[in-house]
Parts: C-alpha cells; sequence; structure tokens
C-alpha cells in the first residue's frame, strides 16, 4: 500500500496528515496546490498561469496540472511510494492519473461542510519551515501568531480568505466529490471520519490502509 491518493475537501486535513504518514513511511509527498504555489512564487510560466485561477479559489486547467505532475510521479523521488494530496481533483486528472500509475488506495477524508469554513479561514502557516497550523485547534505553543520551530510569523494563503474559501468548497463538491463514487467502484477507497485533532485522524488513515 504505497502509492496513496488522499481525497476530501479543502479544509479536511489532508496536507496534515500526508506530511506526518510521508515521514513515518518515507514516502514522497506530492501536493499539487504546494507545487503551483511554488511555481506562483518562482513566476515560472506555469506559475503565470496558474495564479488567476488559484486567488480565485478556481481549480487550475487540467493540462497545466499534468505537466506538473507527471514527470514527478514517474521520477525516482516516487520510486518507495507516494502520497498525492490535493490531485486528482477532476474526472480528466483520475483518468489520467490512472494510466500513469496504478494506485493502491484512495483514503477519503469524510468531514462535514459546516465546519470547514472556520477550519480554512483560520488556517496559518510559516512562510519560512511551511509547518501547518490552525489558530482554533492547533495554535502555535508559545501562543500568538509565531511559528514554534522558528519564530516567523505565520501567513495565511491568499485563498484562504472567505470569498475564495466559499468557491474552492463549491468547487470541491461539483468537481472532485464525484471521484469518491470513481474510486469505490475499482475497489480502493476506504473512507474516514476527518474530524478530530491530528494524532486521532492519523489513527483512521493508519486502519485505513490495512
Ligand atoms: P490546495 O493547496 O490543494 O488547496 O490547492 C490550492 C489551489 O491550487 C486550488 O484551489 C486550485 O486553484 C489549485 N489546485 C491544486 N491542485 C489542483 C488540481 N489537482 N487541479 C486543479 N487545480 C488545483
Amino acid at each position: 500500500m504505497r502509492r496513496l491518493v488522499f481525497l476530501g475537501p479543502p479544509g479536511a486535513g489532508k496536507g496534515t496528515q500526508a506530511t506526518l504518514l510521508s515521514r513515518e513511511l518515507h514516502l514522497a509527498h506530492w501536493s499539487t496546490g504546494e507545487l503551483l504555489r511554488a511555481a506562483v512564487a518562482a513566476r515560472s510560466s506555469l506559475g503565470q498561469e496558474a495564479d488567476g485561477y488559484m486567488s480565485k479559489g478556481e481549480l487550475v486547467p487540467d493540462g497545466v496540472i499534468l505537466r506538473l505532475i507527471s514527470e514527478r510521479l514517474r521520477g525516482p523521488a516516487s520510486h518507495d511510494g507516494f502520497v498525492l494530496d490535493g490531485f486528482p481533483r477532476t474526472h480528466p486528472q483520475a483518468e489520467a492519473l490512472a494510466k500513469l500509475v496504478p494506485i493502491d488506495r484512495v483514503v477519503a477524508f469524510e468531514i462535514p461542510e459546516s465546519g470547514l469554513i472556520e477550519r480554512l479561514t483560520q488556517r496559518r502557516h510559516c512562510p519560512r519551515c511551511g509547518t501547518l497550523y490552525n489558530l482554533a485547534t492547533n495554535p502555535p505553543k508559545r501562543g500568538g501568531d509565531l511559528c514554534d520551530n522558528d519564530g516567523t510569523r505565520l501567513v495565511q494563503r491568499n485563498d484562504d480568505r472567505p470569498e475564495a474559501v466559499k468557491t474552492r468548497l463549491r468547487t470541491y463538491y461539483a468537481q472532485t466529490a464525484p471521484l469518491i463514487e470513481f474510486y469505490r467502484q475499482r475497489g480502493v477507497l476506504r473512507s474516514i471520519d476527518a474530524s478530530g485533532d491530528p494524532p486521532t485522524v492519523a489513527a483512521r488513515v493508519h486502519a485505513a490502509l490495512k
């Protein structure tokens, strides 16, 4: 069980769990959102193409996403396995992925929509080391808004502001949630309850990989 997809709405905790699991099992962790944000920061042509969609909370076109991820999935870093976080997000992406590599398991993070807006708008990260926090549920240990690791002031993602968050949730239910059925039909889906703190959810992720 080493080629994994984490599926779920924005704010469900996929990124946190993918980070924990990939460190523990020495898997590559590919987050298309992170790769896109790095491309935007580097002002590459791909980043410039993606930026407008991302800041509105809309999906970046499938062709751009496949250019970003295909090489990485075939590359040596993915050889011992990987966790895909935020990809695939559309039916054409799922079909393209199936042609690139076989997927062993898809973990669907289930969480009531009502808590997600709060979870997303309270989310912060360290711009230096990338550690994720939530001011409500997982704040920095020393309080305030400074990173535990390096004391850097935490920042909010552009698209975690309320207008973009609403679009992202709408987009998820319209375009990505149907992939749950796609993977159920292929016999690789396990659903987990994604509410609770990170260690509680991590235990459920482990159970879903057995
Ligand atoms: P995330 O960090 O996964 O929430 O992704 C942030 C944003 O990047 C999304 O709102 C989309 O605009 C874009 N994005 C990330 N992954 C994908 C994908 N697989 N397909 C299309 N757009 C994506």
